[in-house]
């Protein structure tokens, strides 16, 4: 009952946060410079705290979900659980963004694409990406918040505990000790929350009034609606056939790290919030702290929709007609590019580059999108999170399952 009633009040502030945040960002659309100098700053102060503690976060949690299941075949069997259901996923959010994108590609504003401009920042190649997992030092990932690396390192450490047995016992209970330090940081960071969102939002509305949308107003809807679509159907039946959940306890469950991730368009800036939501929905602590932050890091549904509807809108607009080869080139390349783009703000579009290049598209046509990307990231950002979230229930619960009939068997 208690725990009820924490949880509501914080969904709810965050809310009003986000409302109020909107309301004001309007109320300054003519003097945007009032909502950039004097409330943007607190909205950075916020996310500067948000990410500070994901890095300590994440290695111990993982080191400690590692250790505390002593078995590194479970690790493994939850490590291809995962990974499959982000591929498919991920692969799944494409889809529906070129199919919606389509059907709809008639009612998209063509924009001129004469003297475009678009220094693009150079997105990294397959090959590179999975070579950038390992590091070559283990503390510079640490420095730079270099997530996946900070997992291997976690892993390693955690594997490397197990493995020395009784000479790895004072480290376990560092690890044990930190991670609750960090859980408890992570905490009362969140606990600030709502008045975090409110300060990001407010200069985001401010800056990008109504007028900015323009001509952009249609791909946008388009990418909205599938982003619902893939969130309603995709995550509700996942959620309810693999991980014992009624879609609608899923969703309000995960209302507050939704309303953070939509107002901070981080996925890895989110997944402090998103620890705590799964947890109350029942996902297991070890599993939970494996599988999200890894999905914080590889698994970009709401990026890869996006790719898929911004190739088909770039397209039309340079009047190219991509054949359904190329349109599966794109799930591929959408798929791969989720795993190489970070979850922070803007790292979609700098993939959306490598998406362009895989089907012979001139990658300035990113300029014809990028002038509203933080919209788009909004929403992208959304669903990257709750994939993570719908990922990490349903593993957990067939870990429980598999659990069960080990006893059973035993
Ligand atoms: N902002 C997104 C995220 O953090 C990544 C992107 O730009 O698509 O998940």
């Amino acid at each position: 009952m208690a725990k009820e009633k924490k949880k509501l009040p914080l969904a709810a502030y965050i809310f009003a946060g986000l409302v109020l945040g909107i309301l004001a960002g309007a109320a300054l659309m003519k003097t945007p410079e009032i909502a950039v100098e004097y409330i943007k700053p607190f909205g950075t102060l916020f996310l500067n705290l948000v990410k500070f503690i994901v890095v300590p976060i994440v290695l111990f949690s993982i080191m400690s979900g590692v250790i505390s299941m002593q078995d590194m075949r479970k690790v493994g069997s939850i490590g291809v659980k995962t990974v499959c259901y982000y591929m498919c996923t991920t692969a799944m959010a494409v889809l529906i963004g070129l199919v919606i994108a389509n059907l709809c590609k008639g009612f998209f504003h063509q924009l001129a694409t004469s003297g475009l401009e678009y220094e693009a920042a150079e997105a990294p190649s397959f090959i590179e990406t999975i070579v950038n997992i390992f590091p070559n030092n283990a503390l510079e990932p640490m420095v730079n918040a270099n997530m996946l690396q900070v997992i291997v390192i976690a892993l390693f450490f955690g594997f490397g505990a197990i493995a020395v047995g009784e000479k790895g016992r004072a480290f376990t209970e560092f690890v044990e000790s930190a991670s609750a330090i960090s859980m408890y940081v992570m905490d009362t960071i969140i606990k600030l929350s709502p008045i975090g969102v409110f300060c990001l939002i407010t200069p985001v509305v401010a800056e990008n009034g109504p007028s900015v949308l323009g001509d952009l107003a249609t791909v946008l809807l388009v990418a909205y609606a599938a982003y619902i679509l893939h969130m309603v159907v995709v995550y509700s039946l996942t959620v309810k056939a693999m991980g014992g959940l009624s879609p609608i306890q899923f969703f309000k469950g995960m209302l507050p790290a939704i309303l953070f991730a939509f107002s901070s368009a981080s996925s890895v800036g989110t997944l402090p919030l998103n620890l705590e939501c799964v947890q109350k929905l029942g996902a297991k602590k070890d599993v939970a702290s494996f599988v999200l932050p890894l999905g914080a890091t590889i698994n970009m549904d709401g990026t890869a929709i996006y790719q898929g509807v911004c190739v088909i809108f770039i397209a039309t607009c340079f009047g190219v007609d991509l054949t359904i080869g190329q349109q599966l080139t794109i799930i591929l390349t959408a798929t791969l590019a989720s795993i190489g783009t970070a979850g922070v703000p803007g790292a979609g579009m700098i993939m959306l580059a490598m998406v362009l290049q895989s089907v012979g598209l001139p990658v300035e046509g990113i300029a014809l999108v990028a002038g509203i990307d933080r919209i788009f990231d909004m929403g992208r950002t959304t669903v990257n999170i709750t994939g993570d979230a719908a990922c990490t229930l349903c593993v957990s619960k067939m870990e429980e399952k598999r659990q069960a009939q080990k006893k059973t068997e035993a």
